[in-house]
């Protein structure tokens, strides 16, 4: 009789499932190795051209600036959004704002990231600088503040690691399911599995109307000098995993 491997029947089955303790015969997870970024990941931006990127205003290329393996916000031009639309997701960006700092409040270092071209979690420079909380880095924006403010003084790259788990609607177009939403900032939780009101809104509560579970990865242009590198998502069943 083997002792610790699940294959005993004196060893009980986990609920839910028909594998027992410790059962060699579950199925092994996928190898993801993840190095320089995770190998089942989709790359949106690898810091050589905005090929996979539009204007958000005509659809034409953007006219963001690359250089040196990061885009950059040229002011007034327009948000940017990806030709490729998706969905559930992990999703990783890196960004810089102006150092040294320029402008207050919204004004310094502000751009945006909108999954699904809808839900904002917003991009400022707070490093030491103060703003209406549901709009500081790290928030989702007009909603939630983060958990924490983790800036870097600016000059310095920041992380964002998102996790995006769509709302649903029913064929009548009734919400099923809200959006839920966590962030990492700098690897720091500061938005754990927020259930979202519905899209972005400025200044007004926002509410949802139906919309498809895909869509695009839009960055803001707030006529702030903001630069980003190294996107990247994974698709994700979080409706498979959940419990
Ligand atoms: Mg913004």
């Amino acid at each position: 009789m083997k002792a610790d491997n699940g294959q005993s029947e004196d060893i009980p089955v986990l609920p839910g499932t028909s594998y027992r303790v410790h059962d060699e015969n579950r199925p092994q997870p996928p190898v993801v190795d993840p190095d320089p970024h995770p190998s089942d990941a989709v790359v949106l931006f690898d810091g050589q051209d905005l090929s996979g990127w539009q204007s958000k205003k005509d659809g034409g290329p953007p006219s963001w600036q690359v250089q040196d393996g990061y885009m950059e916000v040229v002011p007034g031009t327009g948000n940017i959004r990806t030709r490729e639309s998706f969905g559930d997701c992990q999703l990783h960006l890196e960004w810089t704002a102006a150092a040294p700092a320029e402008g207050d409040g919204q004004w310094r270092g502000n751009s945006g990231v909108f999954l699904l071209g809808l839900y904002e979690v917003q991009v400022l420079d707070c490093y030491q600088n103060p703003t209406y909380p549901d709009g500081t880095t790290g928030a989702v924006y007009g909603q939630y503040p983060p958990l924490v403010n983790a800036c870097r003084p600016p000059g310095n790259w920041q992380t964002y690691d998102i996790i995006w788990w769509g709302p649903r609607f029913s064929d009548q177009g009734e919400l099923v399911r809200p959006a839920f939403m966590s962030v990492l900032h700098n690897g720091i939780l500061v938005q754990y599995h927020r259930a979202l009101l519905g899209p972005t809104r400025h200044k007004k509560v926002a509410t949802y109307y139906p919309h498809a579970p895909v869509g695009p990865l839009e960055l803001q242009d707030h006529r702030c000098v903001v630069r980003f590198r190294n996107i990247w998502y994974r698709p994700l069943d979080l409706a498979a995993t959940a419990t």
